[in-house]
């Protein structure tokens, strides 16, 4: 080894660390001590009381102190995430909202604004504009609070680049729209733009790591969890269940095609007919489940309200066209998180980013 090697090895050896005993202590059902973490982690008790003390320093861990002494032995103090520091924004534009919420390093909500107004009449850059002033509203309730935002997250119905453009975002009528060069009141915080389906299935395991997360907003994406992992498809646009056809012969569609499902069972054709909106997801879905070996389907966004009244419709479908419907139903529930679920993916986007490399985030 030469000795050039030496400080590199020992910075990733060091970043590896923190993420690991910050992990330890975010995961514990109670807050572990610093031996507490040392024997889970099998570092040493020095090596964790280092680390410990940067993430403190680095307002990522609170130590709370020993409870009073009662008796024999000496309470030990415990650790724990701290609520009141670095935080996340995430924010959502959608065909007939905006939206914007801030969420802390324990993962709860600490503010919420939701802005209703149809998109599809403004330009790109008014719709970004009124967005850029609702995340200003969001940051200065944040840091109001003594809270510091480590990023932002944005969630788009579109097909998403990686450096941000949005190439085409059917349903606000956009092309190759520059959104972090629209967005000036976030210059110095870290961006991430995602499709809103993606992020909204990050926020909706609820335990479950192989499922389809449906969002039915006025357009229809899909985020396809394969494993834990998003499946985003080889250029990051998979997911596009809203342009699977379910009539060959049906009502034109925005895409140039004929008969897309987003023509059946969009939002507003939920409102008009929803036996019929059933049953156009039921056919796309049970095509899904055919080929992907699916067991589990998640209904967000406005599909979440009205999962009574599309279930029996689309349980009729999939029992009828999947093939192994007779030896293994297809679960169906709604996003817990109903509308809120892309804007709160979003946030926990930016927040595993710091969960999962605590280093960058004291080093900033
Ligand atoms: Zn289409």
């Amino acid at each position: 080894m030469t000795a050039s090697h030496a400080p590199v090895r020992q910075s990733s050896v060091r970043a590896h660390n923190l993420a690991l005993v910050l992990q330890t202590a975010a995961n514990s059902a109670d807050r572990p001590s610093r031996a507490g973490i040392a024997a889970l982690t099998g570092l040493t008790r020095a090596t964790v009381s280092a680390l410990v003390d940067d993430l403190i320093a680095g307002g990522l861990l609170i130590e709370h102190d020993p409870a009073p002494r009662t008796g024999a032995g000496r309470p030990a103090a415990g650790l724990a995430l701290n609520a009141d520091g670095p935080a996340a924004l995430g924010l959502e534009i959608n065909v007939d909202y905006l939206a914007a919420c801030v969420v802390d390093l324990t993962g709860s909500v600490r503010h919420r604004i939701v802005a209703h107004g149809d998109q599809r009449p403004l330009s790109a850059a008014d719709s970004l504009q009124a967005l850029d002033a609702l995340a200003a509203q969001a940051r200065a309730a944040a840091e109001g609070e003594g809270l510091t935002l480590a990023g932002a997250a944005l969630a788009v119905p579109g097909l998403v680049a990686a450096d941000g453009l949005v190439r085409v975002a059917p349903n606000l009528g956009w092309q190759d729209v520059d959104v972090p060069a629209l967005l000036p009141g976030l210059a110095g915080l870290p961006l991430i733009v995602d499709n809103e389906a993606n992020l909204a299935a990050l926020a909706s395991a609820e335990g479950e790591r192989t499922f389809l997360y449906v969002s039915g907003e006025i357009g229809i994406g899909a985020g396809i969890v394969l494993d834990g992992e998003l499946y985003r498809g080889v250029r990051g646009w998979s997911g596009e269940i809203g342009h699977i056809t379910v009539f060959p012969d049906g009502r034109p569609c925005r895409c140039g095609a004929t008969g897309c499902l987003e023509q059946y069972a969009g939002q507003e054709q939920v409102v008009a007919d929803v036996e019929l909106a059933a049953s156009a997801l039921g056919i796309a879905l049970a095509a899904v489940v055919n080929l992907l070996d699916i067991g589990v389907i998640v209904l967000g966004g406005a599909y979440a309200p009205e999962f009574p009244r599309l279930r029996g419709g689309i349980e009729a479908e999939l029992a009828r066209r999947v093939l192994t419907s007779g030896l293994a139903p297809v679960t169906l529930r709604a996003a817990e998180l109903g509308p809120d679920a892309a804007m709160r993916g979003a946030a926990d986007a930016v927040i595993q980013s710091v969960r999962d490399d605590p280093a960058a985030w004291l080093s900033r």
